[in-house]
Formats: structure tokens, sequence, C-alpha cells
């Protein structure tokens, strides 16, 4: 029957009436529209009478955040068994993270299946699904202090630079790049510190000034979350009044782990609020950059949040990280991006997972990452469409996941080149789990491991050549063209 409408004739064509190609959507299928409303909070026996008041307060988010496991269990309690507890207590003596969760992303997860739900993966490591680390890791794999010329300042790419301005976040991520400094001390990692102390910051924003081809920085952390209004306006103010700046983005999960201090910590909002409106006087882009992962993050509170941020003409652009469990199929993905879009929020990028300490279960190939780009690319407008990269180890940078130069899928090794960043080719792995056991087994030892890697970067060494030489016959062809068709047109 539906499908008749779709017959289209002379006769049924009627003037100024629209002639559908295709059947319009059932509005019931556009879920990323959907968002979670109601008080769902109460479903989690501690929080069954906290009105809609105190859960949007953010100071009742910030009090009630659950840092100890003992915390867990007196908000959760019977909700979830005993072996569930213990399961959480070996997974937190293997992490290089501690606890740190708020009341609002504990109300999201579902409580009814812990062990596979996305958010739970993110936040709360279980010591059964903990797998063994890739022998190729390091703590600082992304090398963020052999690029730093200050404490807290990393100066990797030409123009841009990386300014850690503090050590703290509103919840702490499992698979934080920076476990070697975001966070309290661990069983696994004791910290370098990287305090809010305006004396350390003093040196970067001297540092910055000295340099004039740098132009953007990204204030990272930790979390501007954490950061006091007068601290916003300090940054906001030093980097806007130096000439080469011309572009800030503040960084933060907030948005994504605890909206409600969108809704209610004015102070902070006009701080930052005010530093937009400073660079938009004299030029300047300030921005936000956020993290979402998951659809479920993305509830009405979000939106109602997001809403402020675009009211004051505050710009907002999220980077999320392709992890195994969470987001790593093309429907999940899909839905992210469009509900981030719903919510005028920008995806910006989608990242191959780092290579962290501790969180293996949580990585996937780049196979899948080049799969599920496949697939996002064309749902949405362009510029809502995440580009999907990998930060290469030891400090080559970003790179687009398609511009390897060699890529086996058996060995999980790919090889990339920088050339604007820095000379020689970065490596990435895919966890070697995913991997067929003989491989696994050739991870195991040291020799075999060189000579994979060797493998690699041979084949990427023949790939170059090749396409250098390549290259070379088109521009000596372009060159004989070019002559050919100047000898025609030149006079005399
Ligand atoms: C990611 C990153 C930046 C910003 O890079 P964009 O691609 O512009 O987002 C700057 N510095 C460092 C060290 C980074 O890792
Ligand atoms: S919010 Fe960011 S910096 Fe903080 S723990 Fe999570 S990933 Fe790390």
């Amino acid at each position: 029957m539906e499908q008749a409408k779709l017959i289209i004739t002379a006769s049924n064509v009627r003037p100024g009436q629209p002639v559908h190609r295709k059947l319009p959507v059932d509005p019931k299928t556009l879920i990323h529209k959907q968002l979670l409303e109601g008080p769902f909070w109460q479903r989690i026996p501690a929080y069954s009478r906290v009105s809609e008041k105190q859960f949007f307060d953010h100071r009742w988010q910030a009090r009630n955040s659950i840092t100890r496991l003992s915390k867990l269990l007196a908000v959760l309690q019977a909700m979830v068994p005993q072996r569930f507890y213990d399961d959480v207590a070996m997974g937190f003596r293997h992490s290089p993270m501690s606890l740190r969760i708020s009341p609002y992303l504990l109300s999201l997860i579902d409580w009814t299946a812990p062990q596979r739900d996305p958010l739970r993966r993110q936040f709360i490591p279980l010591g059964s699904q903990l797998r063994p680390d890739h022998p190729e890791l390091t703590l600082d794999s992304l090398a963020e202090q052999a690029d730093s010329p200050v404490p807290g300042l990393t100066h990797r790419y030409r123009d841009k630079a990386l300014f850690l301005a503090l050590d703290t976040c509103p919840v702490y991520c499992r698979f934080c790049t920076r476990s070697y400094a975001v966070g309290i001390d661990t069983d696994k990692v004791e910290k370098m510190s990287l305090k809010a102390r305006e004396e350390r910051w003093k040196a970067i924003f001297r540092y910055i000034g000295e340099r004039p081809e740098v132009e953007d920085i990204v204030i990272s952390g930790g979390d501007t979350y954490q950061l006091k209004p007068r601290q916003i306006t300090l940054i906001g103010e030093t980097l806007l009044d130096l000439d080469n700046v011309r572009r800030i983005r503040f960084a933060t999960k907030g948005p994504a782990v605890m909206p409600q201090k969108l809704l209610s910590d004015t102070e902070w909002l006009d701080a930052l609020t005010s530093v937009v409106e400073l660079g938009r006087r004299r030029h300047k882009e300030v921005v936000v950059h956020t993290h979402f992962n998951h659809p479920n993050e993305i509830t009405d509170i979000t939106r109602q949040a997001m809403n402020v941020f675009f009211e004051r003409g505050i710009t907002v652009r999220s980077q999320s990280v392709l992890q195994r469990g969470v987001n790593d199929n093309i429907a999940t993905m899909q839905l992210l991006v469009k509900r981030l879009g719903y919510c005028n929020v920008q995806p910006y990028y989608v990242y191959m997972h780092d290579l962290v300490k501790g969180v293996e279960d949580l990585r996937t190939t780049l196979q899948t990452g080049l799969d599920i780009e496949r697939h996002v690319r064309g749902i949405t407008a362009g510029f809502n469409t995440p580009t999907f990269v990998v930060d290469m180890l030891g400090g080559g940078g970003k790179r687009a996941v398609h511009s390897h130069d060699h890529y086996d899928c058996e060995t999980g090794i790919s090889v990339y080149s920088a050339p604007s960043v820095k000379s020689g080719y970065f490596l990435y792995f895919d966890p070697i789990d995913r991997l067929t056991p003989s491989v696994q087994a050739r991870w195991q030892r040291a020799r075999d491991r060189k000579r994979m890697i060797d493998d690699a970067l041979d084949a990427a060494n023949v790939r170059r050549a090749t396409t250098a030489r390549a290259s070379a016959v088109r521009a000596e062809g372009n060159a004989a063209l070019d002559s050919a068709a100047s000898s025609k047109t030149t006079p005399g």
C-alpha cells in the first residue's frame, strides 16, 4: 500500500504539489531528538527523594559525587550484587585513575546490566574485564612531556599549543590520556603535579608571548570546569592580550558529565561569556571544546544547557574517543553525531583510543575506525561530521585515520608520517586480543615484535618510494604537456 504512493503518473501530479520521490521518514524513528526527561535519577535508591531543584544544582552534584567504593555501595545499595562491588574493587587496584563520578552520570547507567553499560565502562573498571597492556605502551604515550618547554605546556605543532591549567576534573575517566598528571595518586601511578597556580601559569604566558608563530591555545587540564570564575577571566584576558594569540579553546568534559553547572553556576558562565565577548571585540575566537562519547550522555538537561551556550553565542565542539563496548558500532556513532548536532554541538573529532595503561578492554582496531567513519560521513552536514583521527605514539600528532602509509590488520600495526609536525614514521597498534592467536603469540616474543614493526616500517618505505616515483612521473608528464602547450602559444 505505502509503496503505491511513490508511483508518480501524469494524472496524479498536480501543479504546486510537491512530488515525494522518497517516502517521508516516520518521526518516531528520529530517535536523536528523543532525549531523556523527567526525574530519571529517582530510580537510584539514594536519590529516590532528590527533587529536581536539588538535582539541577551543580553544588549538589559536586558535593554528592562518588569518590569511594563505600559511597558507591551506599548509593546503589541492593541494585547490584556484592560480586559487582568486588569486581570494581579489583578493577581499581589496577587502574591509573581514581574514582570520581557525578550523580548525573550514575543515574544514566543501566544498573540492571552494568557489565555492558557504555557509561559504566568509561568510569568504573571491572577487574574481570581488564586485559594485559600492549607491550609497546608507556605512561605518557603521546610524549606530551617531551614537547613541553614549561611544565604544563605542550608545544608540538607550530601554530598551536596545549596549556594544562590544572589537574582536576569533575569526574575521572578510566581512559584519561593524561593519567600521568590528572587526578589523585593511585596504587599504580604517582602523579606529576599541575595545580591551578597563577605562579606556574606566568611562565606559560611568558613562553606563549615569546612565540610569534603560536596563534591558537587549547586550555585544558584537567578540566576548565574546575577553574574559578576569576581564573577563567585571568587566563582568558591574559591570553587575549597577547597580540599573537588569535584563537582560544576552553576544554571541558563538564557538559557531558554535569550539565547542571551551566544552568546554575551563573558566575562561572558569566566569566566565560565575558572572555568570549572580549575575544569577539578583538576579532579573536573563543570557543568551548567538550567530550561526549555516547548518545546516552545527552539528555534534555544537556539540551537546556547547550541552549544557554547557544543563546550567549558560544560555539561548542565535541571530541569523542572510539571505545570498544561504548561507541564502536555504526548505529551508536551515527546517533551520537546526530544528537550532538541537534543540541548545537559540532562533532569535531573521533579519536582512536590512545595507548593508555589499564584500558586495553576499551581500545579497538583501526579497521573498526575506518569502517565506522565510512558510515558516518554522509548522514548530516559536513561541518557536523567528525574527522576520525589517531594521535601518534611518540608525539607525531593527530593524523586522519585513512592517511596511513601502511596498515596490516593481521599484526595490527599502522604506520603514519607527519611531515609538518616531525620527521620520521609514527606507529599505532591495534589491541592484541583482537588479533589471531598465532599473531598474539608473536607479540609476546621481543624478537618477533621487533621483526613485525621493522616489516611494517619497510612496507611504509616501499609505499612511499612508489608514491614518490608516481608523482615524479606525473610531474614530468605535466611538464611535458606544459611545454607542448607553451610552444604552441608562445609567439615567435
Ligand atoms: C590536539 C592537540 C592540539 C590541538 O590540535 P587540533 O587538531 O587543532 O585540535 C594542540 N596541541 C597538542 C599537543 C594536541 O595534542
Ligand atoms: S575529563 Fe578529560 S582530563 Fe579529566 S579524566 Fe576525563 S579524559 Fe582525563
